[in-house]
């Protein structure tokens, strides 16, 4: 039986949230300290769109704060359209792919604040601060170990940026969420309908649970400087709302036809901004020589084009809750700390590299495999069902002569 030990983790978001209940659940004390009340959040900005898929939620499901199941509408399928490029309205590309097991999206403005109180029900102790570098310090001195989940926020800049692993030192993409009510479904199943629109940018959309109730996000992604690239001059809800409808009109027909009766679900779903994709070191080294351990976005920041962030976030917490509890009463030092994100590190590398793919312009085997899909179901199927286990795509999907030989062996 190995002693209790003490955490705390800076950043009570998808995987601080995770990791601390589950650390409660095994036993340990732990400290959360998270820079925003649960109901600054519920109250705030959209934050993501967080789809989450079938082995990030039962990391959830696990850990019994799958509090939303029932409730939340699922996402059941990936289609993907590209435009056909003479502009007129007609699609080059189109298919859909069934899941094997459903996704679900359930706001973090619902999930975070609820997931604090289960916390603190749990027997944890909630800290409401933002922690600095002399806070650091001083929960070095009080903690077994100290995990820094503090997603984008300002003091993941402590842990250096890896440029082995961080090929872009830019935004890659113009964000900007629309959370709305009205959208029409689609005929058949629900899916993430993900619009392909080359120079331009991409959009999707996917059913989700907000605050009020059902809902539908908008996702769209805008190659910078391209005409996506859009929400700089947006002042009002209002004005966001329109500049997403204009993006559906002049690009993706189809989706505007599902968007005549739209409006927001509130003055605050909507969110736009940019960030470079990031991996840093994990080890995080304090002025007076102390170490701290970063933890999903904090470390492994990708861009939301492949709707990884929160997935990621999930099984890096579930990740570093197995290595915690497999270590027994050893000290957490470095050796630890880079074994343990490494562990990690040998899944989202996969995740990394697709997802970085996809940010760049498609090469010749990429469109060939895309493109295949429409003829072949079980490819389209397997392109759905990779999104909630990327390393599926590899090697073929990276590899030309890799795609070439799977794309002949499926049409043998
Ligand atoms: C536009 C957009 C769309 C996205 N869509 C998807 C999607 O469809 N699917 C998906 O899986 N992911 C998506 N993501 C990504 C996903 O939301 C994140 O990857 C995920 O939330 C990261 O979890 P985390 O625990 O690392 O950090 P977060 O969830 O960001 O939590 C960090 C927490 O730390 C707090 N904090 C920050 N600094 C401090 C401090 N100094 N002291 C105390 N607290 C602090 C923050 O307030 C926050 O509560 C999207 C992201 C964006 C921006």
């Amino acid at each position: 039986m190995t002693k209790s030990r003490h955490f705390t983790i800076v950043g009570g978001g998808q995987s601080g949230l995770q990791l601390g209940i589950g650390l409660l659940k095994a036993g340990h004390e732990v400290r959360i300290v998270q820079n925003r009340t649960g109901d600054d959040i519920e109250k705030g900005k959209v934050m993501s769109s967080q789809c989450m898929f079938d082995q990030a939620l039962q990391n959830e499901r696990d850990l019994g704060i799958n509090f939303w199941e029932a409730e939340c509408p699922t996402v059941d399928s990936i289609s993907f359209t590209v435009p056909s490029p003479d502009g007129g309205g007609a699609k080059a590309i189109d298919w859909n792919g069934k899941l094997d097991h459903a996704a679900q999206s359930v706001d973090q403005r619902v999930k975070i604040p609820r997931w604090m109180q289960e916390f603190v029900r749990q027997g944890g102790e909630m800290i409401i601060h933002d922690a600095g570098i002399e806070d650091l310090e001083n929960y070095a001195k009080q903690s077994d170990l100290v995990i820094v989940a503090a997603g984008k926020g300002d003091i993941v800049k402590m842990f250096e940026r890896d440029a082995t692993r961080s090929p872009f030192d830019k935004p890659q993409r113009a964000l900007a969420l629309t959370y709305v009510k009205g959208m029409e479904k689609r005929p058949d199943h629900s899916a993430v309908n993900f619009n392909l629109i080359p120079t331009v940018g991409e959009y999707f959309t996917f059913p989700a649970l907000t605050t009020t109730g059902p809902c539908d996000i908008m996702v769209f992604e805008g190659i910078p400087g391209g005409p996506m690239d859009c929400w700089k001059d947006v002042k009002s809800p209002e004005e966001h709302l329109a500049k997403s409808k204009w993006i559906l009109e002049t690009f993706t027909p189809w989706e505007a036809e599902r968007c005549h009766n739209i409006e927001l679900t509130d003055d605050n779903g909507i969110l736009a901004g940019a960030f470079p994709p990031t991996v840093r070191k994990p080890v995080g080294r304090l002025p007076s020589g102390a170490i701290v351990l970063g933890m999903a976005d904090a470390v492994c920041l990708n861009d939301p084009i492949t709707g990884q962030g929160s997935n990621n976030a999930s099984k890096c917490a579930k990740a570093y809750m197995d290595a915690i509890l497999a270590h027994g009463d050893r000290a957490f030092d470095e050796a630890f700390m880079v074994a343990t994100f490494e562990a990690y590190w040998s899944y989202a590398q996969f995740v990394v590299g697709w997802t970085n793919a996809l940010l760049m312009p498609p090469p010749p085997h990429v469109l060939n495999i895309m493109g295949s899909a429409q003829a072949y179901p079980d490819l389209a199927k397997r392109i759905a069902n990779g999104f909630n286990d990327p390393r599926d795509f590899f090697p073929w999907f990276a590899v030309p002569e890799e795609a070439d030989a799977y794309l002949t062996r499926l049409a043998a």
